[in-house]
């Protein structure tokens, strides 16, 4: 992996390994970051820096892994609050309240795969090892937002429902969002049987464009098909960022549940508007 494109720069801050868009560097009241596999405390094949599977892990070592993570965002981690990603499409609203869920105290939550605010020092991080990460930033209402979007939630059209909340419920004008997808599977390496393929079909004839057959399987580029949906949604195509990674190519550096069959750690995908 180069350290640094025009879709991302890799960060290396000792022995922890992050990335970031330059086109979310530049703004100064916001920090983010997409972690790799590099940079924290864990063992085994979940080594090092996991956030999460606890049937693999030490609470402690995860919780030490979210404190360093938060070393890198500038704040602590009862700051944080963390989905509780079931593959769903359901984004929650979160405040000052809600610090700390899901990383220093019990969710109180499930079924929740988004995460949307404008609260100040409150970090929002979401999970993954191959499904896309997908970051959300209005820099004029000052708003972010953070999704996790496999194949189910791409297909449910959880990025979509995050424009709808931004704009409802912030008053976002979705001609302003930046929205990027970070590392995740690539067309050739999301291959799926025919049913997947006729669930994106049946969803909206226009994905036939992002969808190959090879032999008896199918290969779907779903980070075209959240690009696809988010300009019909109005974001402008300049707005939106890919970093370009895929985490089964790539699986040195990222946890892929597909490139180490399910034998794998957690990464994360973080934001968080500085005070
Ligand atoms: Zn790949």
């Amino acid at each position: 992996m180069k350290q640094k494109t025009e879709n991302y720069q890799l960060h290396i801050d000792g022995d922890r390994q992050y990335l970031t868009f330059p086109g979310l560097d530049e703004f100064r009241e916001l920090r983010h970051a997409f972690t790799t596999r590099h940079g924290g405390v864990s063992s085994g094949f979940v080594s090092t820096w996991n956030f999460g599977e606890p049937e693999f892990d030490s609470e402690e070592n995860i919780l030490r892994n979210f404190e360093i993570l938060a070393e890198v965002m500038g704040t602590t981690a009862d700051k944080m609050v963390l989905t509780y990603q079931t593959h769903t499409v359901n984004i929650m609203k979160v405040t000052k309240d809600d610090a700390g869920r899901g990383v220093t105290r019990p969710w109180g939550y499930t079924d929740v795969d988004g995460l949307v605010t404008d609260e100040k020092d409150l970090t929002i991080v979401t999970t993954h090892a191959d499904c896309n990460s997908v970051f959300f930033y209005d820099p004029i209402k000052k708003v972010i937002g953070l999704a996790h979007s496999g194949w189910k939630g791409t297909l449910g059209g959880i990025s979509r429902e995050m424009v709808d909340i931004m704009t409802r419920e912030y008053g976002c004008d979705p001609k302003d969002i930046i929205a990027g997808t970070g590392p995740a599977l690539c067309k050739d390496c999301f291959e799926v049987d025919a049913d997947v393929e006729e669930a994106f079909m049946a969803a909206d004839p226009e994905y036939s464009q992002f969808i190959e057959t090879r032999g008896v399987k199918y290969h779907i580029d779903l980070k075209a098909i959240i690009r696809h949906d988010l300009m019909k949604k109005g974001l402008k195509e300049e707005n939106l960022m890919d970093m370009e990674l895929c985490t089964k190519c790539e699986k040195d550096n990222f946890f892929s549940h597909r490139g180490h069959k399910g034998k794998r750690g957690l990464m994360v995908a973080a934001m968080r508007l500085v005070e």
